[in-house]
Protein backbone atom coordinates (compact mmCIF):
# COMPACT_ATOMS: atom_id res chain seq x y z
CA UNK A 1 0.00 0.00 0.00
CA UNK A 2 1.36 3.33 -0.97
CA UNK A 3 2.23 6.02 2.03
CA UNK A 4 0.55 8.67 -0.25
CA UNK A 5 -3.20 9.03 -0.21
CA UNK A 6 -3.18 9.97 -4.03
CA UNK A 7 -0.24 7.63 -5.32
CA UNK A 8 -2.60 5.08 -3.18
CA UNK A 9 -5.39 6.56 -6.26
CA UNK A 10 -2.88 6.28 -8.79
CA UNK A 11 -2.34 2.35 -8.33
CA UNK A 12 -5.45 1.75 -7.51
CA UNK A 13 -5.23 0.64 -4.54
CA UNK A 14 -7.84 3.11 -2.75
CA UNK A 15 -10.73 4.28 -5.02
CA UNK A 16 -10.93 7.75 -6.80
CA UNK A 17 -13.32 8.65 -9.37
CA UNK A 18 -11.50 9.11 -11.79
CA UNK A 19 -12.88 11.73 -14.91
CA UNK A 20 -9.65 12.14 -16.98
CA UNK A 21 -6.66 9.91 -17.71
CA UNK A 22 -3.44 10.07 -19.70
CA UNK A 23 0.10 8.05 -18.84
CA UNK A 24 1.12 11.03 -17.09
CA UNK A 25 -1.85 12.50 -15.61
CA UNK A 26 -5.13 11.82 -13.49
CA UNK A 27 -7.97 13.88 -12.66
CA UNK A 28 -10.76 12.69 -9.87
CA UNK A 29 -13.66 13.91 -7.45
CA UNK A 30 -12.31 15.48 -4.82
CA UNK A 31 -13.41 13.29 -1.74
CA UNK A 32 -15.09 16.00 0.29
CA UNK A 33 -15.80 18.66 -2.43
CA UNK A 34 -15.96 22.51 -2.24
CA UNK A 35 -18.68 22.37 -4.45
CA UNK A 36 -20.46 20.07 -6.57
CA UNK A 37 -17.63 18.49 -9.66
CA UNK A 38 -14.47 20.10 -7.56
CA UNK A 39 -12.08 17.59 -8.95
CA UNK A 40 -8.17 17.68 -8.23
CA UNK A 41 -6.10 17.32 -11.24
CA UNK A 42 -2.57 15.03 -10.39
CA UNK A 43 0.82 14.06 -11.92
CA UNK A 44 0.51 10.22 -11.43
CA UNK A 45 4.95 10.55 -10.33
CA UNK A 46 4.79 11.52 -7.19
CA UNK A 47 6.34 15.05 -6.34
CA UNK A 48 5.44 17.41 -3.43
CA UNK A 49 5.19 20.61 -4.61
CA UNK A 50 4.84 22.39 -8.59
CA UNK A 51 8.62 23.24 -8.83
CA UNK A 52 9.36 19.46 -8.08
CA UNK A 53 7.83 18.46 -11.04
CA UNK A 54 10.06 18.11 -14.58
CA UNK A 55 8.99 21.29 -16.56
CA UNK A 56 7.38 18.98 -18.77
CA UNK A 57 5.07 17.27 -16.29
CA UNK A 58 3.86 20.57 -15.04
CA UNK A 59 3.19 21.15 -18.66
CA UNK A 60 0.90 17.61 -18.66
CA UNK A 61 -0.47 18.85 -15.49
CA UNK A 62 -1.85 22.34 -16.91
CA UNK A 63 -2.93 20.71 -20.00
CA UNK A 64 -5.04 18.15 -17.85
CA UNK A 65 -6.47 21.50 -16.34
CA UNK A 66 -7.08 22.75 -19.02
CA UNK A 67 -9.28 20.27 -20.37
CA UNK A 68 -10.89 19.49 -16.90
CA UNK A 69 -11.57 22.98 -16.40
CA UNK A 70 -13.89 22.73 -19.29
CA UNK A 71 -15.61 19.61 -18.84
CA UNK A 72 -16.41 20.49 -15.28
CA UNK A 73 -18.23 24.24 -15.62
CA UNK A 74 -20.27 22.11 -18.33
CA UNK A 75 -21.41 19.32 -16.32
CA UNK A 76 -22.11 21.22 -13.46
CA UNK A 77 -23.21 24.40 -15.51
CA UNK A 78 -21.10 26.87 -13.69
CA UNK A 79 -20.22 30.35 -14.36
CA UNK A 80 -16.56 30.11 -13.15
CA UNK A 81 -14.18 28.67 -11.90
CA UNK A 82 -11.02 29.04 -9.10
CA UNK A 83 -8.24 27.38 -9.99
CA UNK A 84 -5.69 26.67 -7.74
CA UNK A 85 -2.33 24.98 -6.03
CA UNK A 86 -1.77 24.97 -2.23
CA UNK A 87 1.85 24.79 -2.79
CA UNK A 88 3.57 23.85 0.21
CA UNK A 89 2.02 23.71 3.64
CA UNK A 90 2.43 26.83 4.50
CA UNK A 91 0.03 27.90 1.86
CA UNK A 92 -2.38 25.17 3.07
CA UNK A 93 -1.30 22.25 1.32
CA UNK A 94 -2.72 19.19 3.64
CA UNK A 95 -1.67 16.29 1.18
CA UNK A 96 1.85 16.19 -0.01
CA UNK A 97 1.28 15.21 -3.72
CA UNK A 98 0.87 17.86 -6.34
CA UNK A 99 -2.68 18.44 -7.16
CA UNK A 100 -4.55 21.10 -8.71
CA UNK A 101 -7.85 22.42 -7.54
CA UNK A 102 -10.43 23.01 -9.86
CA UNK A 103 -13.86 24.04 -7.83
CA UNK A 104 -16.62 25.27 -9.97
CA UNK A 105 -18.04 28.63 -9.30
CA UNK A 106 -21.46 30.64 -9.56
CA UNK A 107 -22.54 34.47 -8.81
CA UNK A 108 -23.64 34.63 -5.14
CA UNK A 109 -21.88 31.25 -4.35
CA UNK A 110 -20.48 32.74 -1.25
CA UNK A 111 -17.30 32.08 -1.71
CA UNK A 112 -14.12 35.16 -2.27
CA UNK A 113 -12.04 35.31 -4.61
CA UNK A 114 -8.51 34.01 -4.28
CA UNK A 115 -7.27 37.23 -2.83
CA UNK A 116 -9.20 36.34 0.29
CA UNK A 117 -7.00 34.21 1.07
CA UNK A 118 -3.40 35.76 1.60
CA UNK A 119 -3.24 37.26 4.45
CA UNK A 120 -2.93 41.01 5.57
CA UNK A 121 -1.42 42.77 1.97
CA UNK A 122 1.93 44.34 2.71
CA UNK A 123 1.78 48.15 2.40
CA UNK A 124 5.21 48.03 -0.21
CA UNK A 125 6.91 51.68 -1.54
CA UNK A 126 7.51 51.75 -5.53
CA UNK A 127 11.08 51.21 -4.42
CA UNK A 128 10.59 47.73 -2.69
CA UNK A 129 8.10 46.80 -5.57
CA UNK A 130 10.81 47.66 -7.86
CA UNK A 131 13.78 46.09 -5.74
CA UNK A 132 11.46 42.50 -5.60
CA UNK A 133 11.01 42.48 -9.66
CA UNK A 134 14.61 43.10 -10.22
CA UNK A 135 15.17 39.85 -7.19
CA UNK A 136 12.62 37.62 -9.23
CA UNK A 137 13.77 38.53 -12.43
CA UNK A 138 17.27 37.84 -11.70
CA UNK A 139 16.39 34.26 -10.51
CA UNK A 140 15.00 33.57 -13.88
P1 LIG B 1 -4.93 20.37 -0.05
O1 LIG B 1 -5.33 21.04 1.22
O2 LIG B 1 -3.77 19.42 0.16
O3 LIG B 1 -4.69 21.34 -1.18
O4 LIG B 1 -6.19 19.54 -0.51
C1 LIG B 1 -6.31 18.17 -0.39
C2 LIG B 1 -7.65 17.82 -0.96
O5 LIG B 1 -7.67 16.41 -1.14
C3 LIG B 1 -8.83 18.18 -0.07
O6 LIG B 1 -9.73 19.01 -0.80
C4 LIG B 1 -9.43 16.85 0.30
O7 LIG B 1 -10.85 16.89 0.36
C5 LIG B 1 -8.95 15.93 -0.80
N1 LIG B 1 -8.74 14.54 -0.38
C6 LIG B 1 -8.11 14.12 0.75
N2 LIG B 1 -8.10 12.77 0.80
C7 LIG B 1 -8.72 12.34 -0.33
C8 LIG B 1 -9.02 11.04 -0.84
O8 LIG B 1 -8.71 10.02 -0.24
N3 LIG B 1 -9.67 10.99 -2.02
C9 LIG B 1 -10.02 12.11 -2.72
N4 LIG B 1 -10.67 11.94 -3.87
N5 LIG B 1 -9.76 13.35 -2.26
C10 LIG B 1 -9.12 13.48 -1.08
ZN1 LIG C 1 2.02 10.58 -3.99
Amino acid sequence: MSECIFCAIVEGEIPGRTVYETDEVLAFLDVNPLAEGHTLVIPKAHHERVTDMPESLAAEVMRGVYHVTEAVEAAVDAEGATIAFNDGEAAGQEVPHVHAHVIPRWHGDGGGPIHAIAGERPDLTDEELDDVAERITARL
